[in-house]
């Protein structure tokens, strides 16, 4: 049963039937949504959760940074969870973020209040609950390092607090501690960031973003690395030495100043554009070199 506005009580969010995914990636690619849910708040998303619970949980957007969602759509209710008004502070010696804020915001913010190390979050343009799903890192910081506790909204609609024990976190991948897969949807975490100087932070993340500007191509519509690095290499390497910069398909195109990114050079790829230009990087990387580089990127939806 298809999704009305009609099924729901009390809900106090933005929704929208049949709405395009593409302007909540940051690839801005992508079909409709079946039913989109922007929730207040917390509270007001675990009651959406608890409403749809017969369609399955939703799918989770934050920025959208790190997700290539097909040219068919998502169906069933898809939540996006990036908050301009999402919440940050200091409490006990713990910085609390709501998991829709800009993960650049909380470097900020931290940095303002005299933390030290969670400068490279300001490199990485998802929400902190993208960097919590993705166990984001650059420059040697890695998100789950700093976290202290996480709130995470169940799949029957009521929350739970864990802590990075309940967790097997490596390299871009966050499971249960017992080897499932996460569950639920991170909606809140409390980071321990030592002491530092908030001045000399500032002057980290000022360089930081300065480096990335000149290496990665932002001036176009990309999601970052689209491939994991292989153990003792770099996908980057890989993908330039088999002379795939610049490769195009349709309107994706390997970028010419980062080789482990797929850019929408002109604003006019479709998914399927950039879905058939990763599996031919990984097809000619595969054959050239022996080997099989995986995918950073996570794909959803349907095809068109
Ligand atoms: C220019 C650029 C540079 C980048 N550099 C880096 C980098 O240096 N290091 C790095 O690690 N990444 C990098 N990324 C990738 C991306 O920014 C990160 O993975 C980021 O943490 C994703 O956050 P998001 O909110 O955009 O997540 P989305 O892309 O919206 O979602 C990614 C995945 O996380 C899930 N998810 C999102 N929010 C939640 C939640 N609240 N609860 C449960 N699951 C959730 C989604 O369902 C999806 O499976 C870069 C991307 C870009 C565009």
């Amino acid at each position: 049963m298809m999704l009305e506005s009609t099924h729901f009580e009390g809900l106090r969010g933005t929704q929208a039937m049949r709405a395009g995914l593409a302007r909540y990636t940051t690839w801005r690619v992508g079909g409709p949504a079946d039913f989109l849910y922007l929730p207040a708040d917390r509270d007001d998303l675990a009651s959406f959760v608890r409403q749809t619970r017969t369609h399955g949980p939703p799918t989770v957007i934050g920025l959208g940074s790190n997700l290539l969602v097909r040219d068919g759509g998502v169906r069933g209710p898809v939540v996006v969870l990036h908050n301009p008004g999402a919440a940050l502070a200091v409490a006990d010696s713990l910085v609390y973020a709501d998991a829709g804020v800009a993960s650049p915001k909380l470097a900020r913010f931290a940095a303002m209040h005299g933390c030290a190390e969670a400068e490279f979050l300001a490199g990485i343009p998802g929400t902190v609950g993208g960097a919590l799903a993705m166990h984001a890192g650059c420059y040697g910081g890695e998100t789950w390092r700093h976290v202290a506790r996480v709130e995470v909204l169940l799949a029957n609609g009521t929350f739970a607090v864990r802590t990075p024990a309940d967790y097997a976190i490596g390299y871009r991948s966050v499971m249960r501690a017992d080897g499932t897969p996460a569950d639920g949807i991170f909606t809140a975490a409390w980071f321990r960031f030592p002491q530092g100087d908030g001045s000399a932070a500032r002057l980290r993340i000022k360089t930081l973003l300065q480096k990335r500007i000149a290496t990665q191509p932002l001036g176009l519509p990309n999601a970052g690395s689209v491939f994991r690095n292989p153990s003792g290499d770099h996908a980057a390497r890989l993908i330039e030495s088999c002379g795939l910069k610049g490769r195009t398909r349709g309107g994706a195109q390997v970028s010419t100043k980062h080789a482990n990114f797929i850019v929408n050079a002109r604003g006019a790829a479709r998914a399927a554009d950039i879905e058939a230009l990763i599996e031919e990087v990984q097809e000619v990387v595969a054959r050239k070199t022996g080997v099989r580089l995986e995918a950073e990127v996570r794909i959803v939806g349907e095809a068109a």
